[in-house]
């Protein structure tokens, strides 16, 4: 079997320190600073291993960015605030947002531009997307860089990257899934030491099978928690986008995706793309924890069509090509539709005050209480 650089690291490292923790493969697997996954590769587009929601169409930008200038004024638009994006991708959603911002003169004269990634190769990318855009980017590579003051942020696709640990219910309790190797240098997956403490396990969860895996993903939540305590401090609002559950839940969410294909999550490490489903349950009490008031997760398709999706899609098509109409008809199902995108990915809103922003003040009580499932 042919061993890539990563795969050689990973076992060096095993042979040496002993079975590592699914965060600790996650991490390697992706931001390795020589082969991790987005330091090493352009992973996005039809060339690429996968789509996301602003590679599809450039109204998912748009209306974000009109969902921005909105919470914006209702902030009293500030004379100075920073303009967030985590893990901007390839830049396509910040140029989009940018081209709805530049309608707003104060917006744009406020705003000041910080893209937080961690891969010099994106980085690269974003650049150029955004060379012909009306602000330039300053680059941080942790959240705690983020200059000080009042802050406007989105993240799309940004916290399934984030690592996640699996526990695995035995009889002495719930242990840590970890990954080691057998004699002919194949990972694979074995059971811990390490104990998920009693309280940390939903109630739901007590009387579950043994076997049954739980996942936690503590990067996420201080994330999370650390932005909604500086909009709490300094005001602002954030949108966190990307597919996941409105409750806690038990099950393996580890997903391997390469050439547009599902893999094996331990046979190509660094050479295909690894996410978890993002718990918003989790993410929405990290928030509150942080302080910022925090509005009940939407469905994508939801919120999209609340913000107008469908009138945005006409005024593009207006004048268009017969194929041209229908390639935004599709796009627009691709984004909204409940069987694509539209409602597997989910849409977490936070901000300094309680005044809520469109949609979520628009929706009736029962709607933005949606019991979910995964
Ligand atoms: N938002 C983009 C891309 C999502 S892919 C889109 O919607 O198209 C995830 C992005 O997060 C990539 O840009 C990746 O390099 C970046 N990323 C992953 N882990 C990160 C981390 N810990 N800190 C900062 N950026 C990270």
């Amino acid at each position: 079997m042919t061993k890539s650089p990563l795969k050689k690291k990973i076992l060096r490292q095993i042979e040496t320190q002993g079975p590592m923790t699914v965060a600790d493969y996650m991490g390697l697997c992706l931001s390795d600073p020589q082969a991790g996954y987005y330091t090493a590769r352009n992973p996005f587009g039809a060339a690429g291993d996968f789509v996301t929601a602003p590679e599809i169409s450039q109204i998912f930008g748009e209306l974000i960015g009109a969902f921005l200038v909105e919470a914006y004024e209702r902030m009293g638009s500030p004379g100075q605030f920073h303009l967030i994006e985590l893990g901007p991708g390839r830049g396509t959603l910040m140029a989009d947002i940018l081209r709805v911002g530049a309608l707003r003169r104060s917006f744009l004269q406020a705003a000041r531009l910080t893209l937080v990634e961690t891969s010099p190769r994106l980085r690269n990318i974003q650049k150029q997307t955004l060379s012909d855009a009306p602000l330039a980017p300053t680059f941080a590579t942790h959240v705690q860089e983020i200059p000080d003051g009042p802050l406007l942020l989105v993240a799309n696709e940004f916290f399934d990257a984030l690592p996640i640990h699996q526990f695995v219910k035995t009889k002495r309790g719930w242990r840590e899934r970890m990954i080691s190797c057998d004699h002919d240098n194949a990972l694979m997956f074995g059971i811990g030491t390490a104990k998920l403490p009693d309280e940390a396990v939903p109630r739901t969860l007590t009387s579950a099978p043994y076997g049954t895996i739980l996942e936690t993903q503590p990067a996420a939540n201080a994330i999370a928690e650390q932005i909604a305590a500086r909009i709490a401090a300094r005001g602002g609002a954030a949108l966190f986008i990307d597919y996941g559950y409105l409750k806690t839940a038990a099950g393996d969410t580890l997903q391997a995706l390469r050439n547009h294909a599902y893999d094996d999550v331990l046979t190509h490490p660094g050479e295909a793309d690894l996410t978890a489903h993002v718990n918003f349950e989790a993410l929405a009490k990290a928030a509150s924890t942080g302080g910022a008031h925090v509005f009940s997760p939407l469905e994508q398709g939801e919120f999209l069509l609340h913000m107008g999706l469908l009138e945005r899609a006409g005024v593009l098509g207006r004048g268009k090509s017969h194929a041209e109409q229908e390639k935004i008809r599709d796009d627009v199902e691709r984004l909204a539709g409940p069987d694509q995108m539209g409602q597997l990915f989910k849409v977490l809103a936070m901000s300094g005050s309680d005044a809520p922003f469109p949609p979520f003040d628009s929706l009736p009580e029962t709607t933005r209480r949606t019991e979910a499932s995964r």
